[in-house]
């Protein structure tokens, strides 16, 4: 199978009067090789399940599609695109299953069938990205790994470090669940129509020791940098009137700022906040 001898996109898009909409974060791929290298950065996918958020005109479901997937479940909230995604239905002998509507409502593991694991592969529509992941994040083990285009200064939050400019909430909540690296960085100018900004792709593969209790982390998380240039007895107290106690259960210095506290940090935050309820 081979997506060079499809039309081209840019020919698709035309045939179909279709354009990028700004409502529905749209920014195209309409080059093969950049699609293509998401789908290895997402390593071998052949004969596996993948969920694809945003389709669009389907250059990097080509991509996944030649890679193997299967299924490839597609969700695509812009109907305009339906039309033009269907032949590649056929194409994909059966492999490839679109989805009509709003990705942050879908039921994924609905989707494949309980009890089965799916990666996540997107160019991300960017005004979603992050409740996406958020949700994906949370989600229960039919979640597997994700490669994912970010902007980039998304993508730096995603996988910053205690000390970083970009460390904060984001930063917390991925690594508690994931080890996230930057694969490799797209610039403006391969996207249809371009962004104002760079682009990255993130891997999130799943950490062995994952923190189980996301929304307590997110609470703390949201305290403790919520007001970041304090120290955490002051930021904390929107929690509890007694940081300094919950700070000292969690063995954490109560003059340090959030922006200091590593991964361990917040795990201890978030038990010792839980505990303290
Ligand atoms: N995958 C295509 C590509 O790489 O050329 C399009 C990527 S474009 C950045 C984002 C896509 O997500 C668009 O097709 C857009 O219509 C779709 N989209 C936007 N919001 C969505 C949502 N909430 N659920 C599902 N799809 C969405």
């Amino acid at each position: 199978m081979n997506a060079d001898d499809l039309p081209s996109l840019r020919a698709e898009l035309e045939a179909h009067d279709l354009w990028a909409k700004k409502s529905f974060g749209q920014h195209f791929l309409l080059d093969l090789n950049i699609t293509r290298r998401i789908a290895r950065a997402a390593g071998d996918i052949a004969g596996k399940p993948v969920i694809e958020i945003g389709p669009g005109p389907g250059g990097l479901t080509r991509a996944l599609l030649e890679a193997g997937a299967d299924p490839l479940i597609a969700i695509e909230k812009d109907p305009r695109f339906l039309p033009l995604l269907e032949p590649l239905v056929e194409w994909s002998g059966g492999r490839l299953r679109i989805v009509s509507g709003d990705a942050l409502e879908a039921d994924e593991a609905a989707l494949f069938g309980r009890g089965r694991c799916a990666a996540i592969v997107s160019n991300l529509p960017y005004n979603v990205g992050t409740p996406l992941l958020v949700k994906w994040l949370k989600a229960g083990a039919w979640r597997g790994e994700m490669t994912l285009m970010f902007q980039k200064e998304v993508a730096l939050r995603i996988v910053a470090k205690p000390g970083d400019d970009a460390y904060g909430r984001l930063a917390v909540l991925a690594q508690a669940r994931c080890t996230a690296k930057v694969a490799f960085s797209v610039p403006a100018r391969a996207f249809t129509p371009a962004p104002n900004v760079e682009s990255a792709v993130v891997r999130l593969t799943d950490r062995a020791d994952p923190y189980a209790d996301l929304d307590a982390l997110e609470r703390v998380t949201a305290a403790a940098f919520g007001q970041r240039r304090k120290m955490l007895r002051s930021a904390l107290k929107v929690l509890t009137p007694d940081a300094e106690t919950l700070l000292r259960a969690a063995k954490i210095e109560p003059t340090a700022r959030a922006e200091e506290i590593d991964q361990a940090g917040f795990r201890a935050l978030a038990d010792a906040w839980r505990a303290m309820r």
